[in-house]
């Protein structure tokens, strides 16, 4: 039996959230459901963006599914409060074009992989008169784990290329260890090809040979900047899941926010929670019923009967779901 902790948040949260309990609901599998709460609602009713139960109850769980929440000004990031206590240092995104979509490139499918612990976003500001400075750390057993992580996934679905893509030639001690620790873990995988780009190349190279790269490794900023560049380049905030994963934990959700405008109307695209379920169960080793899921959504989108309006179609959002549902059988 599998203990998952849900998140619906706030918005179109949680339709999502409820689209993705019917399909998990469909399936052959034993999941003790823990409802948590986290965001704006959550801090109108008690003061806090994400009480201390929440960060417990997805601690102790196999895994959490997050929908979204509508951020609070000033109060503390609960996805930030999650990766941090429960140590997810990595940042799993993949990047697919589907049929049947507006996707600006075809046949795209590659795998960028993050680090979400250190890096600029270690929030050391200092602020004096007439100059604020941030400091960035690179440690060298973050980035030996964050291109492990990268070789192990290349080595899990054959991927023949892991690509480390950092700025080292201006920030030579940061990225220079960070591109040191990387090469130091690929010898341990001679069957995979182990390269690097600066990240500005990179930033051209996602949208004029995007279909070269296999999996992409690099720090939490160039990461966070190239994986919403990789998200336009397939198109449609509605189809992109992804993962926060560490040694122990994983929490999963669609890269998409709460959209405020469409809440509530049964029209939010759930095929990004949906293909985060499947990350889910890929990450529990249920790889199975995460292919099965996966397949389906590629189907659906693929003959287009049936399209929330993010996808041109007017379709609802249970619609789309039981769509899904019907592919699954
Ligand atoms: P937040 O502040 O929570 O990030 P946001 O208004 O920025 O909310 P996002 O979810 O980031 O909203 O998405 C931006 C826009 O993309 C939304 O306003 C919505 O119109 C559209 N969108 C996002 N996700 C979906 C979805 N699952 N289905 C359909 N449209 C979506
Ligand atoms: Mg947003």
């Amino acid at each position: 039996m599998y203990n998952i902790t849900t998140i619906a948040g706030d918005g179109i949260g949680k339709e999502v959230i409820n689209a993705g309990i019917a399909i998990l609901d469909h399936l052959d599998l034993n999941i003790n459901y823990i409802e948590a709460e986290a965001g704006l609602e959550t801090f109108e009713k008690t003061g806090t963006t994400i009480p201390e139960e929440t960060v417990k109850s997805a601690k102790k769980s196999d895994a959490t599914l997050f929908g979204a929440i509508t951020s609070v000004a000033g109060e503390k990031s609960p996805i930030l409060r999650l990766r941090k206590s429960l140590d997810l240092y990595c940042n799993l995104r993949p990047v697919k074009s589907f049929n049947g979509t507006k996707s600006i490139k075809p046949n795209i499918d590659f795998l960028i992989i993050r680090e979400n612990t250190e890096g600029l976003y270690c929030q050391v500001e200092s602020l004096y008169e007439n100059e604020a400075i941030a400091q960035r750390q690179i440690t060298r057993k973050a980035s030996e784990r964050i291109s492990k992580f990268g070789f192990e996934i290349a080595k899990k679905y054959n991927k023949k290329s892991v690509s480390c893509i950092h700025k080292a030639n201006v920030l030579k001690l940061t990225d220079g260890l960070f591109k040191e620790s990387f090469y130091k873990i690929a010898k341990n995988y001679p069957d995979i090809n182990a390269n690097d780009y600066y990240v500005d190349a990179m930033a051209m190279f996602l949208v004029t040979k995007p279909k070269e790269f296999d999996v992409i490794v690099t720090t939490n900023l160039f990461g966070d900047i190239l994986s919403d560049e990789a998200a336009g380049l397939v198109g449609g905030l509605g189809l992109l899941p992804s993962g926060n994963i560490g040694d122990k934990n994983g929490l999963f959700e669609p890269v998409h926010g709460s959209a405020p405008d469409i809440a509530g109307k049964n029209i939010s695209n759930p095929v990004a929670t949906i293909l985060s379920i499947a990350m889910m169960l890929d990450f529990l080793k249920e790889e199975y019923v995460a292919n099965k899921i996966q397949i389906a959504v590629e189907n659906v989108l693929k003959h287009g009967k049936i399209q929330t309006p993010d996808l041109g179609g007017t379709n609802k959002t249970n619609e789309m779901t039981t769509e899904i549902i019907k592919e699954l059988d």
